[in-house]
């Protein structure tokens, strides 16, 4: 009898926890769960205030504009967290905060969050968090890119429906997600569908022929040629990592500029 794997569990530190409705309640992700492939738990900052009042910001020392997120409400959600996940005897999981200064995600990261179970996800808001808690009780901090949204809510649910996709099981057809741009270092190919005329544009007519082998050669071809022209740098790594075949290193010297 093979063990049942542990489950992606997801506890998310977030003043607002309806907005994340919108992986719990649609698409891949909401299926998923009504599946039980994971699990969200959401903690709330005002639940472990200090205070009657249920304060969780305060101003910024040393003055200027906005409010910081306290340092005592969060670290007493990571911890509530933490024990809830030991509760459930779930490997420990890294602490997350969404920050616009944190590691740019990538596919790498979102899978390793598959291998560890799930992870502790901050969301900050209002001019950020104060940074003791950064420094004593997150591991890592995690960006969407170089631009500023108002919390870290939409970042993390975009983190959890990324990791959800990667379940066995979450999506209808289990070699979708293996074939989605960076699984293998490349960007996908190009997807056509009915009709098989467009505005006078046809299908490749290789994708009707029926065989199989050709049509996954002209895939992987036209994945090699995307990701040369739009992400160099992610054929540079596999370059560098010695993960393209001579076939693919054929093909790419073939399609480089100036050898049409
Ligand atoms: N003052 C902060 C700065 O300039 O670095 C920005 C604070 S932002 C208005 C509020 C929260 O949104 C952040 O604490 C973070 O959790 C989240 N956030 C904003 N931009 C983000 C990004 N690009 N990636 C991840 N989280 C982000």
């Amino acid at each position: 009898m093979t063990a049942e794997p542990e489950p992606l569990r997801f506890d998310v530190v977030t003043l607002f926890a309806p907005m994340f409705e919108a992986v719990t309640g649609n698409g891949v992700s909401g299926r998923a769960l009504a599946r039980q492939l994971w699990q969200l738990h959401c903690w709330n900052p005002r639940d472990f205030a200090m205070d009657a009042y249920k304060t969780i910001d305060d101003r910024p020392y040393g003055g200027g504009p906005g409010m910081v997120m306290m340092a005592e409400p969060l670290r007493e959600a990571i911890l509530a967290a933490a024990a809830a996940r030991r509760g459930q005897a779930l490997p420990e999981a890294p602490v997350i905060c969404l920050s616009p200064q944190g590691r740019a995600i990538d596919h790498a990261m979102i899978a390793g969050l598959v291998s560890s179970r799930g992870a502790t996800l901050i969301c900050g808001r209002y001019e950020g968090i104060d940074q003791r808690l950064l420094d004593r009780y997150v591991d890592e901090e995690w960006s969407l890119g170089d631009f500023v949204v108002s919390g870290g809510e939409l970042p993390a649910m975009m983190i959890v429906d990324a990791a959800v996709r990667l379940l066995p099981g979450a999506l209808n057809d289990s070699l979708s997600a293996q074939q989605d741009s960076f699984v293998d270092g490349l960007l996908d190919c190009p997807h056509y569908t009915r009709p098989p005329v467009f505005d006078g544009v046809e299908v490749p007519p290789v994708l009707l022929s029926g065989h199989h082998a050709r049509i996954a050669a002209w895939r992987r071809e036209q994945s090699l040629r995307v990701t040369a022209r739009r992400r160099p740098d992610l054929i540079q790594r596999l370059r560098d990592g010695q993960q393209l075949s001579r076939q693919d290193l054929k093909i790419l010297d073939e399609s480089a500029p100036g050898k049409s």
